[in-house]
């Protein structure tokens, strides 16, 4: 196979349609690539995600496909070289990762390892000349997220989030409501993602691996939500600790709340934990209610407004988040969940965790600007 083209050129882009950033958008765009399947991605990590949700999603892609792999452990490999019809020479370990800069089928890289790890392999990632898609969180804090786009800049190569909800069909329409005030101006958001997690072995306990607990795993949805229903940026917040098991939940933290405050006088309540199970977005606004809940699950979302329920049926989340990538590399579409916004949201849980240690109410000035706007 011929070696792909990566021949870029800069392109005056000014501020994008749908994303109102502070940040030039990315000012290169690729050319197309030779090959009909589109954009070579290989999955780094091959746990749960990549396993039962992002490898089958590759499936079912129309701007992207399964090239390759990266594991440490090569038993696992042999499954998925016979699965996923992968040959030999695109199956790397963590040892020779950097080698994939010599693959020419492997176009990017989507990290899926504990979130430790994201802020490494994405900056080797990008040195070692491939785009990347690092799963949420970001990382393990703000600092290493300038550190992944500042090193993604510098190669010239794209990159976005994990966020695959920006193309859920109920999460845009609770920022349909919200955004366009359909029913008024929002008054109330309350939002609560958490389930139960008692293994004590598992990565997202400790603290190194994970960054924190519940609130980098799944209250990271819940700052999403609230943003981008409202469609602003906050400018202070508060938050507790709540841990019912503080014993048991010794490293990281099992349970917290917090409250986010805006220019406008929107009382947004949110909460995450590892205590209980909960899953919901609620919105309250002048002339009525709106609400989704399961609110961010893979699939079986529902929703209700004042009209009655929301009936948009499953769509493949995953599928459509890594297509949606593939034809910003490819063609320069604009991209709605890039670097800037996993720094953005570990900007505000740096100060969640600020404000759960002291009790005070923190400021967010500085907070990198970007929404999602519809
Ligand atoms: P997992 O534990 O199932 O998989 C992690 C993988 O990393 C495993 O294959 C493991 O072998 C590998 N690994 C490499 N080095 C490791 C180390 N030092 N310690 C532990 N594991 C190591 O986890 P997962 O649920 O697949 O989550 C992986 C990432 O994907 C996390 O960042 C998580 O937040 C994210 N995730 C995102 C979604 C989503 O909906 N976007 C859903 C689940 C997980």
């Amino acid at each position: 196979m011929k070696r792909r083209s990566f021949l870029s050129k800069s392109v005056k882009t000014g501020l994008a349609a749908s994303v109102i950033s502070q940040f030039p958008l990315f000012n290169v765009i690729s050319r197309p690539l030779k090959s009909e399947k589109g954009l070579g991605i290989a999955l780094v990590g091959l746990g749960n995600y990549s396993t039962n949700q992002l490898a089958p999603a590759l499936q079912e892609t129309k701007n992207c496909y399964l090239a390759g792999i990266v594991t440490g452990k090569y038993d696992k490999a042999d499954s998925w070289i016979e699965k996923y019809s992968i040959p030999d020479k695109n199956v790397f370990d963590y040892t020779n990762f950097d080698d994939i800069s010599e693959n020419q089928d492997i176009d990017a890289v989507y990290i899926v390892l504990p979130n430790g790890l994201h802020a490494e392999y994405t900056i080797r990632g990008a040195e070692a000349g491939k785009h990347v898609i690092c799963e949420k969180p970001m990382a393990n804090n703000a600092a290493d997220c300038k550190k992944m786009i500042d090193a993604c800049k510098k190669a010239k190569k794209k990159l976005g989030i994990g966020y695959r909800l920006h193309y859920d069909p109920y999460n845009l329409e609770m920022m349909r409501l919200g955004q366009k005030e359909v029913y008024g101006k929002v008054t109330e958001i309350d939002a609560g993602f958490g389930f139960v997690l008692r293994n004590q072995d598992a990565w997202r306990m400790d603290k190194q691996l994970a960054g924190g607990g519940p609130l980098m795993d799944v209250g990271i949805y819940v700052l999403q939500g609230c943003i981008y229903t409202l469609g602003m940026l906050p400018e202070s917040l508060v938050a507790r600790d709540v841990t019912k098991e503080p014993d048991f939940y010794d490293d990281i933290e099992g349970t917290l709340e917090w409250e986010l405050k805006f220019k406008s006088d929107v009382k947004v309540s949110c909460r995450t934990t590892y205590e209980d199970n909960y899953n919901y977005l609620k919105a309250q606004a002048e002339k009525g209610a709106f609400d989704i809940g399961p609110a961010y699950s893979y699939n079986g979302l529902k929703g209700n407004t004042p009209e009655g329920a929301m009936d948009f049926g499953n769509i493949n989340q995953q599928a459509a988040q890594m297509d949606a990538y593939a034809l910003h590399v490819l063609e320069g579409k604009e991209l709605l969940v890039p670097g800037e916004m996993g720094w953005r949201d570990m900007f505000l849980i740096d100060r969640i965790y600020e404000s759960a240690k002291t009790g005070k109410e923190v400021s967010l000035k500085g907070i990198p600007k970007i929404l999602h706007k519809v």
